[in-house]
């Protein structure tokens, strides 16, 4: 029987193999199959030295060592999951992908057209869009679908290193969203006390009183109560679906949350009224006050700006390692002024909105900590002879009121702050196991093995806290009472549990020491 040689390679290894005249086009894959390792069901692809894909048959003409096949093997199985499958996938995603896309740009100019002929949204179209919500979530929740990335939001689609923890959900669920804005919808007719609205205005408020829900209502009531919703003509429905929005992009981390964003526009309120903000301000300047309070820490992921740029995440990379977070925060709040039909801004006129977003970007970048020093020594300088009619001077006023009240837990009654102090000290630990974990650099402050409660706010209110309370007290000195003494009691306290704390230490060194010594005195004895 004639045979013929053929001579090819294999992931760049030369090989040779013979063949009889009368072996069939399947004998002679088995061959190549052979040779090449492969399994029964990979595709086998031979070219010839001009690249072109030739035939695997017997009429393949016969070659030397010079004019060498090529043969490469398409794995039919991927990390395990067939590779068809993949292929499947890919498609029903993509199509998915396009139609959810579509169906949520098409409910959302039904939504801008219901609105803007009955300035309000039936529930149909709001029952709707949850529907579309919850496939969406549903999609992104099937495992073999999800390494395609085509749901996910901008941070997942790409390469980049997400800027949160994805192994633990630290976004709602359209589940939750929906609860929450079911039982807001039903107190949202209910009329807040006098009681309440008084109680509101103080720096004593006690969050951990009040649900989700409760919180949106007494943000509303903030807006109404200081007259900002005729102000600015804000549309009762546009405000409930702006709230909303609001609640449903800050997430569910230990500190940084709604709860933390509700705290940070309470104080900023409180201060309104305590200061008598409206005297020496005007309408846009309380605006941007409040409004930039319940955005400053929007989608914020729990993992501070050090870990965003020391981990090299997507929003350190985009925003080139300069306030990645506080950027984010701000760019987040005006993606959903985008939106119309939760546009607070809609009617108020082109230079107001210009001022309102400068003020509100330059508040919320003012909240990143690194800032801190050279935004209060501007302060300070200008503090020599404020005045009001300066714009340079309101400005760096609004930058400090807003850092005021984003780090004004501790002049909170102790019961307030407390828990408080305990969620920040776990979003901390989280951080820092996390970097122990991806061996990057960790902070101190945020090491559980380093750090206790007392040691953190000892530090914090005399460093921090303290000194850019005191330079707002030159300008307003009735905060002296009711914010800084709460602060000064903070401090008392932290400094007793310390020294208790060393005390206790010391104590049990010297239980050692003696135990010590008696185990040495003992085995003299002995010996
Ligand atoms: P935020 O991230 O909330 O916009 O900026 C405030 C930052 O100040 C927090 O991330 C945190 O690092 C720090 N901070 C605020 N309140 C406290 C506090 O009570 N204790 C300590 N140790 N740090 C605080
Ligand atoms: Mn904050």
């Amino acid at each position: 029987m004639a045979t013929k040689v053929v001579y090819f390679t294999v992931d760049g290894k030369p090989e040779q193999a013979e063949f009889r005249s009368d072996d069939t086009a399947d004998e002679l894959k088995d061959t190549f199959r052979a040779a090449a390792e492969a399994n029964s069901d990979d595709i086998l692809k031979l070219y010839n030295t001009k690249g072109n894909l030739i035939n695997i048959s017997p009429k393949l003409p016969e070659n030397t060592p010079d004019t060498r096949y090529k043969l490469e093997v398409v794995a039919l199985h991927c990390n395990g999951f067939p590779y068809y499958m993949m292929q499947i996938d890919n498609v029903l995603a993509t199509q998915f992908g396009v139609v959810i896309k579509d169906l949520e740009s098409r409910i959302e100019m039904l939504e801008k057209k219901v609105f803007v002929e009955n300035g309000e949204i039936p529930p149909v179209v709001g029952e709707l869009k949850h529907k579309v919500e919850h496939l969406r979530e549903k999609l992104e929740g099937v495992d073999h679908l999800s390494w395609l990335g085509l749901f996910k939001d901008i941070s997942c689609g790409t390469s980049l290193k997400p800027f949160w923890d994805k192994t633990q959900s630290i976004k709602k669920t359209e589940e939750h969203n929906r609860m929450v804005f079911e039982k807001f919808k039903k107190i949202s007719q209910v009329q807040v006390t006098d009681e309440v609205r008084e109680y509101l205005r103080k720096p004593t408020f006690d969050n951990w009183q009040w649900d989700d829900p409760e919180m949106i209502i007494l943000l509303r009531q903030m807006y109404i109560d200081l007259d900002l919703v005729s102000k600015f003509n804000i549309e009762m429905n546009v405000l409930h679906q702006w709230l909303y929005e609001i609640y449903k992009n800050y997430n569910q981390v230990p500190f940084h949350n709604f709860k933390h964003c509700f705290m940070v526009a309470q104080m900023m309120y409180g201060l309104t009224w305590l200061i008598d903000l409206r005297s020496v301000l005007d309408d846009v300047d309380i605006f941007i006050l409040l409004t930039s309070a319940i955005c400053h820490d929007l989608d914020h992921p729990g993992y501070n700006n050090a870990y965003q740029i020391n981990a090299k995440t997507e929003l350190a990379l985009r925003y080139n390692d300069i306030s990645p977070l506080e950027n984010h925060h701000c760019f987040v709040a005006f993606e959903i002024l985008q939106k119309s039909h939760c546009n607070i801004l809609r009617n108020v006129s082109k230079e107001d909105y210009k001022r309102i977003r400068e003020g509100m970007i330059r508040c919320i970048l003012a909240t990143d900590m690194a800032k801190h020093n050279e935004i209060l020594n501007n302060f300070k300088s200008v503090m020599k002879n404020f005045d009001f009619k300066s714009q340079e001077h309101k400005s760096l006023l609004l930058m400090i009121l807003l850092k005021v009240a984003d780090i004004s837990n501790e002049c909170r009654p102790m019961d307030v702050a407390e828990p408080w102090l305990e969620c920040l000290l776990q979003e901390f630990f989280n951080q820092s196991d996390m970097e122990k974990l991806e061996g990057l650099p960790v902070a101190p402050f945020m090491d559980r093995d380093k750090v206790t409660k007392s040691s953190s706010q000892i530090g914090f209110i005399k460093f921090a806290l303290l000194p850019l309370f005191e330079a707002l007290r030159e300008l307003f000195p009735v905060i002296e009472k009711d914010i800084i003494q709460p602060v000064r009691a903070a401090l008392e306290y932290y400094t007793d549990m310390q020294k208790a704390l060393e005390e206790e230490k010391k104590k049990g060194r010297e239980a050692a020491k003696q135990r010590m010594d008696k185990d040495v005195i003992k085995s003299k004895i002995q010996t």
